[in-house]
């Protein structure tokens, strides 16, 4: 199917981007595969995240947990990316909204899932995949939801955990409050999200994807939905994220 919202320029370049390798959208070098966008030293190159915090992956000075964290842990276990919300990982996050053919979300999904395995050491894994849903009607509008494409590839090489696309819904446009108390995280989460089947996930460690987190505030409140039926944890997982404490709300989601 072709989305409504693609124009037909962007749907050939991207089937032709699907056959034939063509030059890395950066430094134009030739590329070794179809199906990819960005050449290895542009793929080395990109704002990888060194130094973090466990908990929310801010960038620190050294490996630990971050003073905000510190004083109020969020209601996530931890929270991993690949990278920065910066360039060039910024223009591949809007190619990967626009176009659900788009080179990017492969690529950089499977770049992803390398990463999770290295981080997950002791083979704890989370039990279940569950790409962060959209609001119906911007699945109208859309055409699809780029977390479901990037957690499906995470799950072709992550294979230890289940991908389950409906089993979290979005009730409501727009984002959440900042959730402050426990009790007013799982009653905002209420209006927000609703998740169903609780039974599949009842005591799974989840891990729930999206492809850039912001405020953090949507994951929150859907990582509460999730706790509330009965998981045991929630671990979040994103391309690509902006410093939460210092945060700017310039992306067009
Ligand atoms: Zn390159
Ligand atoms: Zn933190």
């Amino acid at each position: 199917m072709i989305p409504s919202k693609m124009d037909f320029a962007t749907y050939i370049l991207a089937l032709k981007k699907l056959v034939f390798p063509g030059s890395c959208n950066l430094c134009r070098e030739s590329l070794d595969a179809a199906q990819q966008t960005l050449c290895s030293n542009c793929i080395e190159k990109l704002p990888y995240v060194d130094n973090f915090c466990l908990k929310c992956a801010e960038p620190l000075p050294c490996i630990g947990i971050c003073p905000e964290c510190q004083k109020k842990p969020p209601n996530f276990r931890r929270c991993f990316t690949l990278c920065n919300y910066s360039y060039p990982v910024s223009s591949a996050i809007q190619q990967i909204k626009k176009n659900p053919y788009a080179a990017e979300t492969k690529q950089l999904s499977l770049l992803f899932a390398d990463h999770l395995y290295a981080r997950y050491k002791e083979n704890n894994l989370p039990q279940i995949i569950i790409p962060m849903p959209i609001h119906p009607l911007k699945m109208l509008t859309r055409g699809f939801n780029q977390s479901e494409s990037i957690a499906y590839f995470l799950s072709t090489k992550l294979t230890e955990a289940v991908l389950l696309t409906h089993i979290c819904r979005r009730k409501q446009l727009g984002e959440p409050q900042q959730l402050q108390t426990r009790q007013q995280r799982v009653k905002l989460s209420a209006s927000t999200f609703n998740t169903k089947n609780q039974y599949e996930i009842k005591g799974k460690t989840i891990a729930l994807v999206d492809d850039v987190i912001t405020t953090g505030s949507t994951a929150k409140a859907a990582t509460a939905s999730l706790l509330k039926a009965g998981a045991k944890s929630v671990d979040l997982w994103c391309i690509a994220k902006t410093s939460w404490h210092n945060h700017s709300s310039s992306i067009k989601m």
